[in-house]
């Protein structure tokens, strides 16, 4: 069965009343026949059926045999963090999402978790910077903003001899594109915010475990710590999942076209795209995945903060906002936005140039798109023709 069939039957309809729709159990509790006797369900907050649902169908989507959904990425991320014990490290990706990166740092330094980062794209630094003490890998795969990309297969191996987990943040390419437990990852973690939801309507984490004991030890911790994701919000991510397929196909060729353009216009130095021969990593991105997603980054020959800005701001269908993954295009900056607090240095030293310009790119008509980033990029050419005819009088 292909996997566009499996996703939508994999949403349920309900064995009660027959509706198509997953019902909402907007209920704290269940009532009980005598106490310990139930259906199954005694609070919310320990299982609802609307986010068992949504943990069902995540959990097949990526192959995986369970999961759990939280009130948001961070969240997801937070529960597979307290799997570890004080004294363990982690390994993870330097270009990590910034959010994971202060959880790290901010919060679990202080019980006692170590992290070493280090660019997991080569697999020789993932070698030499494992260790006894290193009890989780933690990829994200493709990175934001810069897209890199790390081969999965080869990390899995390596974190498995080692007695490592190995988690994913699965969050730029989704189950649609690349299931990383079929090549070998112990834990799936995903904002559902982004591709999943796929409307930017709601704030959502999932995590899903490649077996049922890894899984049990996820459920506890989400009941325990009690971070879990609202009846409502879990059937708007149903919701966003029925048409994923459709979606995400439609983000990435776009994506294609948009990168294809900018690759050639002259005002354009880089373009970040897994989907272009150029890219690093580009071999890796075609054997894991099945399509390269929907983001693309790039910076500008005018390599300053205010030429960015002058693109950010003179857009029209691509909205100046944080988050991805949405109907609509958003396009940020990095240097100023997500990235602010990451010093000068270290973030240029990570890719994240003054005029690196993120795209999520949507669902809307690719020439019309194209068009709208032309227009922005004259600007920046009228701003440059401008400031030279000032300094010649
Ligand atoms: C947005 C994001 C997160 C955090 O998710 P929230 O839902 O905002 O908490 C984690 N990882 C990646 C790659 C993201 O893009």
């Amino acid at each position: 069965m292909s996997n566009a069939t499996k996703l939508i039957h994999s949403i349920p309809v309900d064995p009660l009343t027959g509706s198509i729709s997953v019902p909402i159990y907007q209920t704290s509790t269940f009532v009980q026949e005598a106490p310990g006797e139930n259906k199954g369900y005694d609070y919310a907050r320990s299982n609802n059926p609307t986010r068992q649902v949504l943990e069902n169908i995540i959990a097949e989507l990526e192959e995986g045999q369970a999961a759990s959904a939280f009130a948001s990425g961070l969240a997801a991320i937070d529960a597979v963090v307290k799997l570890l014990e004080s004294g363990d490290e982690i390994l993870a990706v330097d270009d990590i999402y910034g959010g994971a990166f202060r959880l790290f740092t901010h919060i679990y330094a202080k019980f006692g978790i170590k992290v070493k980062y280090v660019d997991t794209t080569d697999i020789v630094n993932v070698l030499d910077a494992i260790s006894a003490k290193t009890k989780l890998v933690y990829l994200e795969t493709p990175t934001n903003p810069t897209l890199k990309i790390s081969d999965i297969e080869a990390i899995a191996k390596i974190a498995h001899h080692n007695g490592s987990l190995l988690c994913v943040d699965n969050t730029f390419a989704s189950p649609a594109l690349q299931q990383p437990i079929k090549l070998g990852a112990d834990l799936v973690v995903h904002s559902a915010t982004k591709y999943l939801g796929g409307h930017s309507d709601l704030i959502a984490g999932l995590v899903v475990s490649s077996t049922k004991e890894l899984g049990e030890r996820i459920k506890f911790i989400q009941n325990a710590s009690g971070a879990i994701l609202s009846p409502h919000d879990s059937w708007l991510v149903i919701r966003g999942i029925e048409t994923l397929h459709l979606r995400v196909k439609e983000h990435s060729r776009n994506a294609l076209l948009v990168a294809q353009y900018l690759e050639n216009h002259p005002g354009v130095d880089k373009v970040y795209y897994p989907g272009l021969k150029t890219h690093l990593n580009h071999d890796i991105a075609a054997r894991q995945q099945s399509d390269f997603g929907g983001i693309v980054s790039f910076t500008l020959k005018e390599d300053t903060t205010e030429a960015a800005k002058i693109v950010v701001c003179s857009t029209q269908l691509f909205k100046l906002a944080e988050s991805l993954g949405g109907v609509k295009s958003l396009l940020c900056h990095p240097a100023t936005m997500t990235h602010k607090s990451i010093p000068a240095e270290k973030r240029i030293a990570a890719g994240v140039a003054d005029s690196l310009i993120r795209l999520s790119v949507g669902l809307e008509d690719a020439n019309d798109l194209i068009q709208d980033i032309e227009q922005a990029l004259n600007k920046v050419e009228e701003l440059k023709n401008k400031a030279s005819l000032a300094s010649v009088k």
